[in-house]
């Protein structure tokens, strides 16, 4: 299938179609926050806005989410508790996902693939399909994705809407799914012809430039090793608070803890997964009581040498993809690329 065009005024149709036929989620101004939820009209959405607060990963991997019943006497008694969830069978939509977000995404895709295939998150990303919009300009403040190379997906997304000219979008289908939307509602698009395509690859060679490399991947990898020692990161635990919150608006950060919830019966129970924080105190202790990383210093350091030593050379993809929510949510004004400069500069 080639590309299609559609107007600005198109789209809100082609949302507002697509609300009959799927669960759509957008990024809307929630209590004035920018939030990805199901949307019951493209009213509600916040097009050609920023990132919302909490990405993509909490559609596939929820902040606290139950895994399965059991009973004392019984055992497991009820495996699968996503068929708990409302409407599992109908396909989910997300709408407007920025480039950034969509790379975030693959390598969630990757580390809940590798090993062992986690069904919970499998499931709910498998009836996903995803409809990016490029950035042309950096749409947050404090992004540096062009460094990480995170703003030019090639997978992880089924529909992409670039902006070529006012009011005017260039949608290229990047799966079967995606092709599927477009003939759903093939009356709101038109084909692309060459003249869209010329100023598509003028625009992207506009967005080559508008973007800026704020820190310097290469050989980060082998540096941050050599530094380990390196006196920064007791400068930067001093002034953080250790209250997790860059982890759970990381796109990339994906740990969490495993608890039981006992009913009053003392008989009955569910077994749950929630977020969890490598900031937090208890989060490397183990069995019998020692904890890795008991020292603050210790904890602060190893999200930096996860995101940027671990993942890289375990999946072949940046950790990180620039995003700059941990920059923009720090209560203390850790700034992520201020850190790894300071520790690189360091002896
Ligand atoms: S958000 Fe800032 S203060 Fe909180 S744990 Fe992360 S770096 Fe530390
Ligand atoms: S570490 Fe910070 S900049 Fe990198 S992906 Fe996570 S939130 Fe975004």
């Amino acid at each position: 299938m080639t590309s299609k065009i559609i107007s600005r005024e198109k789209i809100s149709n082609f949302v507002d179609s697509m609300i009959n036929d799927f669960i759509v989620i957008a990024t809307t101004n929630k209590n004035n926050v920018p939030t990805l939820m199901e949307i019951s009209s493209f009213e509600e959405v916040l097009f050609d806005t920023d990132l919302p607060m909490i990405p993509l990963k909490k559609l596939f991997h929820p902040a606290q989410q139950d895994l399965f019943k059991f009973s004392r006497t019984k055992g497991v008694t009820d495996i699968y508790m996503l068929k708990t969830i409302k409407d599992i069978e109908t396909k989910v939509v997300v709408f407007g996902v920025r480039p950034c977000d969509i790379t975030g995404n693959n390598v969630l895709d990757e580390i809940f693939k590798e090993n062992f295939r986690d069904e919970y998150y499998l499931t709910l990303r498998d009836r996903t399909l995803i409809v990016g919009i490029n950035c042309l300009k950096p749409c947050y403040e404090n992004c540096f994705c062009k460094s990480m190379e995170s703003n030019d997906p090639k997978s992880g997304y089924d529909l992409m809407f670039t902006e070529i000219a006012k009011d005017q979008y260039l949608v290229v289908p990047n799966t079967d799914g995606g092709k599927r939307i477009i003939e759903l509602y093939s009356e709101l698009f038109e084909d692309a012809k060459e003249e869209h395509y010329d100023k598509y690859i003028r625009k992207l060679e506009l967005k080559d430039n508008n973007f800026k490399k704020d820190i310097l991947v290469e050989g980060l990898a082998s540096e941050l090793e050599d530094k380990f020692e390196s006196k920064a990161w007791r400068k930067y635990t001093k002034d953080c608070l250790f209250c997790g919150s860059c982890t759970f608006v990381c796109p990339t950060c994906y740990c969490y803890n495993v608890k039981d919830k006992i009913a009053i019966d003392l008989e009955n129970g569910i077994r749950l997964r929630e977020w969890d924080s490598c900031y937090y105190p208890e989060f490397a202790r183990v069995a019998g009581g020692h904890d890795f990383r008991h020292e603050k210093e210790r904890r602060f350091r190893y999200r930096y040498l996860h995101k940027y030593i671990d993942i890289p050379r375990r999946y072949n993809m940046e950790g990180c993809v620039g995003c700059g929510r941990c920059i923009t949510y720090c209560p203390a004004e850790i700034d992520v690329r201020e850190v790894l400069d300071d520790v690189r500069g360091e002896s």
